[in-house]
């Protein structure tokens, strides 16, 4: 038996989840834990009869205390209630399906507490890899990747039993695709009137409204070079972006012998989630199959950083280190909020990053507490620049 639990179960990560859940019996949900979607949790609960359900405001919580009276389920709520759920004895791997860097101190406690992870949660490893993965290694825990790019990546790896960990002197290069967005192939002028409507507009996948916003600016995949970094412990150099609109070949390894090995498939989420759920064996799971003859052919470009900038910006973030991909991650939120609220124009989310990277006093090792301090001014930072102009 398989015991999981959840942190964002009702967002796109989190259900996905549970239907892997409900397609394997052997997979039990012990917790659950979500943001205040208190009716998608009570059917959640409903179904899979976790022993606790936590919701992060207080409000949520007692909402659901009272739709689910009738159940033995613990409701919890806060921060507190996310430590709670991501430590609960009865688990064995913690999915972090949250956005967000409120996941960073669940996560650490989970691994303090010997989970293995099945990480969703990119902002952790962005801001906190200098403290997570050594803390993992300590712990004896796996990190387990359920973004796309990174399992196709483990994927890749694990071909040599021996290298899934990476750090391997066999790798040569970290190939990680990336569809291009909605708006690949467009100029820097071209972008200037991007609305909301066409930014939401994904190609291949489909994903919540933050994350295909980061996919269209290239942002997403900066952030997940800084992911593969701490992953995979290969440099920055060593990973190269590459542009493949099919998003059919979900990232590749370069071997030191010249040797590619790619991971395929069709875009779906749950081929991931379940590899990092029952990794390292290998299961049955349905859905259309790569046709290759219908594709035809597959294509891949160089990433335009003149037009996207945010993957530049990406790069530099990363090349220094400390509480640089902090700032990057902070104001990239910020201002994606920004963007969907219609206050700032599409290209402003790159031209605010740029600002808040170029204002940061930079701290070279920075504890959790101070990852949160500069969170938080990065977001006021952020604001107040927006509400001078
Ligand atoms: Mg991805």
């Amino acid at each position: 038996m398989k015991k999981i639990a959840i942190l964002g179960s009702t967002g796109s990560i989190g259900t996905q989840t549970l239907e892997v859940a409900r397609a394997n019996p052997d997979c039990q949900v012990v917790a659950l834990a979500a943001g205040s979607n208190v009716e998608k949790m009570e059917e959640q609960i409903r179904e899979f009869h976790p022993i606790a359900a936590g919701m992060w405001s207080e409000e949520a919580a007692a909402d659901l205390r009272v739709r689910v009276a009738d159940l033995d389920v613990k409701v919890v709520s806060g921060m507190e209630g996310l430590l709670e759920i991501a430590t609960i004895s009865q688990s064995q791997v913690l999915v972090t399906a949250i956005v967000g860097m409120i996941g960073i101190k669940p996560t650490i406690a989970a691994i303090k507490a010997g989970k293995d992870i099945a990480l969703a949660n990119k902002e952790t490893l962005v801001t906190a890899g200098h403290i997570i993965m050594p803390l993992a290694k300590e712990c004896g825990v796996s990190i387990l990747p359920v973004d796309s790019e990174h399992s196709a990546i483990f994927q890749s790896l694990s071909v040599n039993e021996e290298n899934a960990g990476g750090h391997s002197e066999s790798i040569e290069k970290i190939l990680l695709t990336a569809s291009g967005g909605p708006f690949r192939g467009r100029t820097r002028e071209q972008l200037k009137d991007i609305q909301v409507e066409d930014a939401l507009r994904h190609p291949n996948w489909s994903m919540g409204r933050k994350v295909t916003i980061d996919s269209s600016t290239l942002v997403n995949k900066g952030l997940e070079v800084m992911e593969a970094k701490w992953l995979f412990g290969v440099e920055l150099d060593r990973i190269q972006v590459v542009v493949h609109p099919q998003s059919i070949i979900h990232s590749a390894v370069q071997y030191t012998d010249g040797a590619i090995i790619a991971q395929m498939g069709t875009p779906d989420m749950k081929l991931p989630i379940q590899y990092a759920l029952f990794y390292p064996e290998r299961r049955y799971l349905g859905g259309k199959r790569v046709d290759l003859f219908a594709l035809g052919q597959l294509t891949f470009e160089r990433p335009d950083t003149d037009a996207f900038p945010g993957l530049a910006l990406a790069y530099r973030a990363a090349e220094t280190g400390g509480s640089m991909p902090t700032v990057f991650n902070a104001a990239n939120e910020k201002a994606v909020a920004l963007f969907l609220e219609k206050k700032i124009p599409y290209l402003g989310i790159a031209e605010l990053i740029a600002d808040a990277m170029g204002r940061h006093r930079l701290i070279a090792n920075p504890t959790v507490e101070d990852i949160l301090a500069v969170e938080r001014q990065t977001y006021e930072y952020v604001e107040e620049g927006l509400s001078c102009k």
